[in-house]
């Protein structure tokens, strides 16, 4: 069977956190800058539907594209690689899998037929992957199957991959990440949980065509030679993938493995163009050698676990590699802040950014930290939940409405400033239902943020179910608090700004989904600005 677009499948075994994502993205980076429209899936194998009602503390970041798909973060990483939004279609979860297969068994469309995991949950699985490639956008979608080769829930991915490699041929190709430990004690690379991870896949029926093998230390060529000989693959096939001081370092490292070039010669594409790489590679030296550095204090609920808000601190990275300045990030758990350790926790900050969040936990000392950087005039972003705490805060401290909050966390509140949306009100189920992707925006000219993004008119995506309540607009915006940017159609406030104040901007959308290395975020690019600006 030949089809014009190719398939690459990207596997993980020995362990996870092996980066799988980022090695995804750093090819796929690659295959773009030689003229190959690429996109990245993620197949997930877990029961959720999707990681929308999943804690962060399970599974990092909640990651949302324009078309409101709650997704893994790994959509992020292709987002800010490519360039190049994603969408629906590029996460697919196990759940996701068996709800549609089951659906389609209520309607009887499988004629009375006992429903299987093969065929029916694989075919399932390879239609998803094909949707991206059916779609005659792309001429490579790269697949990273979530998970580790040889969990049971693995299976019928694997399964799915065997199966496209036979019927798509030269068509499709396998990667696999393993990792190549160092043992300290034997002062040795060790080469044999590669080799049983190979095992392992070639037991499922899969030969990888390439071996991508994470290291702390370099394989040389004997390790390689090893490597290659047990696994059945080419030597040129076995690409060392080192720890690099930055993410955005990684298409470097693979560029001069020359993984791209391997991956094409085994799809029978030529190289179209070589790639330059000159934007990111101005990028990557900004990064490198910032001229200042200034500190933002991250203020959230779940900062043990830095991947709960991976795109804000790339949204970081990417804004003080444009500022050529280090951004160093403070992070600062709300739970912990009180209006007695205020200052203590304040303390050096230039910039100070409450974070999105959900439920009551740490929510006090979020609202004493907007407190914190109003009064000291200490540049602001809150984001969704931080740009409510910022209404609340200024409706209990400058309004004098001691007894303002949002009806999320006490329903009948005396002064409910932030408000459930209308729309909400008669939703039960929790998974999807909320305001849910990209919206549009229009900005007050003159403003801060309208400033930053030198445009009146945005679109930007949206996680969220409660509002400002337009019942108190007026009484805030007398008193110094304006909505400097509200959705066309329904007048939703999106964005609060006190003017009298260098810059504390707070915004009801997810500026941190939209920036990416080619295109670092306007909003973050201006607080970081505003922070250096605040020695
Ligand atoms: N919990 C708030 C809401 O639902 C804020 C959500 C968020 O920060 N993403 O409106």
């Amino acid at each position: 069977m030949s089809n014009s677009t190719k398939y690459i499948f990207v596997t993980g075994g020995v362990t996870s956190s092996l980066g799988k994502g980022i090695i995804s993205a750093s090819l796929a980076k690659l295959l773009q800058a030689r003229g190959y429209s690429t996109t990245i899936q993620k197949l997930d194998p877990y029961i959720n539907i999707d990681p929308g009602t999943l804690n962060p503390y399970e599974h990092g970041e909640c990651f949302v594209t324009d078309d409101g798909a709650e997704t893994d973060l790994d959509l992020g990483h292709y987002e800010r690689f490519l360039n190049v939004p994603t969408s629906q279609a590029n996460n697919v979860t196990t759940g996701r899998i068996y709800q549609s297969v089951i659906d389609k068994e209520r309607r009887g469309e499988f004629l009375g037929k006992t429903v299987q995991v093969i065929p029916h949950i694989t075919n399932e699985i390879k239609e998803r992957i094909q949707i991206l490639g059916k779609k005659g956008t792309y001429d490579i979608v790269i697949t990273e199957i979530g998970g580790t080769v040889g969990d049971i829930e693995s299976l019928p991915y694997v399964e799915a991959v065997r199966q496209m490699k036979w019927e798509f041929e030269d068509d499709c190709i396998v990667i696999h990440l393993t990792l190549v430990p160092y043992l300290a004690a034997a002062g040795e690379l060790k080469t044999k949980p590669t080799q049983h991870s190979v095992k392992q896949l070639l037991e499922l029926g899969v030969q990888p065509d390439i071996l991508c093998c994470r290291t702390e230390y370099e394989l040389d060529l004997n390790l390689r030679r090893k490597i290659a000989k047990f696994c059945n693959v080419n030597m040129n096939a076995v690409i060392e993938a080192r720890d690099a001081d930055t993410i955005y370092e990684v298409p470097l490292l693979m560029q001069a493995e020359e993984l791209d070039k391997i991956v094409l010669e085994k799809l029978s594409l030529s190289a179209k163009t070589s790639p330059e790489l000159t934007q990111w590679k101005e990028f990557l030296s900004r990064l490198k050698n910032p001229q200042s550095e200034t500190t933002i204090g991250l203020i959230g609920k779940y900062v043990e676990l830095k991947d709960s808000y991976k795109s804000i601190s790339e949204s970081l990275i990417h804004a003080g590699a444009t500022n050529n300045v280090k951004v160093n990030v403070r992070w600062i758990h709300s739970d912990k802040i009180t209006a007695n350790n205020l200052e203590e926790e304040m303390n050096g900050l230039n910039g100070i950014l409450v974070a999105p969040g959900f439920g009551s936990r740490g929510i006090s000392g979020k609202i004493e930290a907007v407190k914190y950087a109003r009064e000291n005039k200490i540049p602001f972003l809150g984001i969704c939940l931080g740009m409510q705490c910022a209404v609340i805060e200024f409706g209990r401290n400058v309004l004098g409405m001691t007894e303002a909050h949002t009806t999320e966390i006490i329903e009948d509140c005396k002064f409910p400033v932030i408000d459930m949306m209308q729309e909400q009100k008669n939703i039960s189920n929790l998974g999807g239902t909320m305001r849910l992707g990209a919206y549009k925006c229009q900005l007050t000219p003159g403003s801060n943020i309208s400033t930053a993004y030198n445009t009146d008119l945005i679109s930007e995506r949206h996680r969220h179910r409660y509002e400002f309540n337009d019942k108190y607009l007026e009484q805030y915006e007398e008193n110094g608090m304006k909505a400097t940017g509200k959705n066309p159609e329904s007048g939703l406030v999106e964005v609060v700004e006190i003017p009298n104040h260098p810059w504390f901007v707070g915004a009801q959308f997810h500026p941190e989904y939209k920036s990416t290395v080619a295109n670092p975020h306007p909003l973050f690019v201006a607080f970081v600005k505003a922070a250096m600006n605040n020695k």
